[in-house]
């Protein structure tokens, strides 16, 4: 199998040039590259990716004075006490939406292979901030409506991690059972074969709430077609329309 690169492949056009037609004259163009590669530290946020990739774990700061809890840690000293130190601490892999999310369809080239997704905010359980982090349903293409103000989401890690933010993204907890939304780094391979059908009552409950959301007949084979085959669909489709439109 192909190693993955920095610029993926079907990114970088092949060398060559086409004739471009306007107003009656031919204009050359010429596919043409210009990359600049360099290595960067994560600095003092190296903890919060390695917790991320080798314990499936979210770390926030903590400040020793106010007991304010900072996820993801981006302060090392709290501003509000006189920069007070701050200590890690780890925070759940639960939490509840801040606002409303805004939904990326057609994303730039950084982001082009993972669109759709909802640009979330969640707050996790023992933290008081809330941390970005890109939002997924596990029954197809994200639309209007699955994610609210309040909705409760739990984090997800992808089975293979490089210890970057997209490392993990955020599901409805109303599609999960009950052991799913307990286990502390549920990875994106477990959530496929779970059938909200035979969860508990809470989630039940709470998947009613998404009514405007169609439910399938047969769930448990909706959700063994989620996350890597929906990723799949879904840049296909972006592919495509790029074509259309490019
Ligand atoms: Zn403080």
């Amino acid at each position: 199998m192909q190693k993955e690169k920095v610029i993926p492949f079907n990114f970088i056009p092949d060398k060559g040039g086409r004739t471009l037609k306007l107003g009656g004259a031919n204009y050359m163009l010429m596919n043409d590259a210009m990359y600049t590669f360099y290595e960067r530290s994560m600095g003092d946020f190296s903890d919060f990716f390695l917790a991320i990739r080798d314990k499936k774990k979210i770390l926030g700061c903590k400040c020793t004075k106010c007991g304010m809890v900072r996820v993801p840690p981006f302060v090392t000293h709290c501003p509000d006490c006189n920069f007070a130190p701050t200590t890690r601490v780890e925070v759940g892999q639960v939490g509840k939406l801040l606002s409303t999310p805004p939904i990326t369809y057609f994303a730039n080239a950084l982001f082009l292979d993972k669109a759709p997704f909802g640009r979330g905010r969640a707050v996790l359980k023992g933290a008081d901030t809330a941390m970005s982090v890109m939002l997924y349903t596990t029954t197809g293409i994200l639309t209007p409506g699955i994610f609210n103000r309040g909705t409760e989401v739990k984090i997800i890690f992808k089975d293979d991690r490089m210890g970057e933010i997209c490392d993990i993204f955020a599901v409805p907890t109303s599609e999960l059972t009950r052991a799913q939304i307990a286990k502390n780094g549920l990875l994106e391979s477990e959530l496929k074969g779970s059938s909200p059908c035979s969860s508990t009552t809470a989630t039940s409950n709470s998947r009613t709430r998404n009514s405007n959301r169609p439910i399938s007949s047969s769930p448990a084979k909706t959700r063994a077609t989620c996350s890597t085959a929906f990723f799949t669909k879904a840049r296909s489709l972006i592919q495509s329309s790029r074509k259309n439109f490019g």
